[in-house]
């Protein structure tokens, strides 16, 4: 039997893995990290490549290491030019990238790593059973669960009905199956006015000059960070988890996201861009697509034709309801594990959701709150976790 198992290796359930040996409180030889991927962060890279993401929205001391300071320690030895941008210092995303290989090789986690769909888990005498797919099962004394939304896409109506008529003409930026950018049916339609909506809009102008549309349904919200930086610590902690009702802690969630938002920086690029008619922003919500001879008409809800489009790219993010409901609902019945009206799970101040099985990142943030999702979450739950052993 391992003493740990970790479902999911992503952002959130990597830095479980590298706090918990880091912690001496496991070592990788028992220890399991169970992810559909051959690696980890297999998501987090291909999301971020395929927007080509510069430069992280984060600041340098939010990453999977356990010393804050150990990014930019690791940047500085590297001696890398031009490495961190503006005053929050956001690192590039292939120091970043290349600081994860590093932690990673360093505490040789792929050593502990299963490839694998996770179907079930199920509590035995001493711990947990994990059941994959494949039929192979894993047994260990704890677990955390550390699946995120990012295999959740947002399809709107419209769009998923087009894409049921009409195969090939409209991706989601994230699925796997999106074709290479540089071989699209132009002219363009990007849908979305959040952050991978520009960062991609602004690759895509370049190789398609003057043939990209960015349609929004609101004005541009221009944040620096997803949420006010109050929640990182303190100031905003204490008093969401002073609140009992967990509908209202929904609520304070809801509130304190800036969803769908840019930072000034790249909302400036943007702009030039669209200066020099490289590309072409509007405001306006689709409502109906219709498809004839390889074209599509976007329309409003007044049947306005918005425009013709050869290809749709939707950057719509992510549905917010509770990841692996399709193998957790099981799990949550015949162990009576606790779940708030919005369908997430109600957990200890130490993560616990039920006897040695714990959670990270989005199926956290009842506790963690709006920052659970992120990196700083995934630090914060992973400390919250090992300092509780
Ligand atoms: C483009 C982009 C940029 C971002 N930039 C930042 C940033 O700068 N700073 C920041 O703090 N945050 C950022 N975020 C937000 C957040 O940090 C990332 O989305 C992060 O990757 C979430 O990590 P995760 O581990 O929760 O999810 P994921 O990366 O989705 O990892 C979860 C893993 O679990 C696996 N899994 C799920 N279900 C199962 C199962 N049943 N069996 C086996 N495996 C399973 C999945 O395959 C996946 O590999 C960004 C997000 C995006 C999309």
């Amino acid at each position: 039997m391992l003493e740990w198992i970790i479902i999911g290796g992503g952002i959130q359930g990597t830095t479980m893995a590298t706090f918990l040996l880091k912690s001496g409180k496991t070592t990788v030889d028992q220890l399991a990290i169970v992810d559909r991927n051959g690696e980890p962060l297999a998501r987090w890279k291909h999301c971020t490549e395929v927007i080509s993401m510069p430069y992280l929205r984060s600041p340098s001391v939010h990453h999977l290491d356990v010393n804050p300071f150990s990014l930019q320690k690791y940047v500085e030895k590297a001696d890398w030019n031009n490495n961190f941008y503006g005053q929050y210092k956001r690192p590039s995303l292939q120091s970043f990238n290349e600081h994860c290989a590093q932690v990673t090789d360093d505490l040789s986690i792929k050593q502990a790593w299963v490839q694998g769909k996770v179907t079930s888990v199920c509590k035995t005498g001493q711990g947990w059973e994990v059941q994959l797919q494949n039929k192979r099962r894993l047994a260990g004394k704890k677990i955390v669960i550390s699946i995120g939304i990012g295999e959740q896409h947002y399809w709107p109506d419209w769009a998923l009905q087009l894409k049921q008529e009409h195969e090939g003409f409209i991706f989601h930026i994230f699925d796997g199956n999106i074709p290479e950018l540089t071989q699209l049916h132009g002219p363009i339609t990007i849908i979305g006015g959040g952050i991978s909506s520009v960062h991609l809009a602004l690759k895509l102008s370049k190789i398609y000059p003057n043939e990209v549309t960015v349609l929004k349904r609101h004005p541009f919200r221009i944040h620096n960070f997803d949420s006010d930086p109050g929640w990182l610590g303190p100031k905003r902690q204490r008093p969401f988890r002073a609140i009992t009702s967990y509908q209202k802690r929904r609520e304070a969630i809801i509130h304190a996201r800036y969803k769908g938002s840019i930072p000034p920086d790249l909302h400036k690029v943007l702009m030039n861009q669209v200066k020099q008619v490289l590309l072409r922003v509007m405001d306006v919500e689709v409502i109906s697509a219709v498809w004839r001879d390889g074209y599509i008409s976007l329309r409003d809800k007044n049947e306005k034709v918005i425009q013709q489009t050869g290809t749709i790219l939707l950057a719509t993010g992510f549905k917010s309801s509770m990841p692996g409901k399709d193998w957790l609902t099981p799990v949550i019945q015949s162990h009576d594990l606790r779940l708030a009206e919005c369908g997430y799970p109600i957990v200890s101040q130490s993560l616990q959701w039920g006897p040695g099985l714990y959670v990270t990142g989005a199926l956290a943030e009842l506790e963690m709150g709006p920052i659970s999702r992120n990196i700083s979450g995934a630090r914060q739950a992973a400390e919250r976790i090992v300092n509780s052993l």
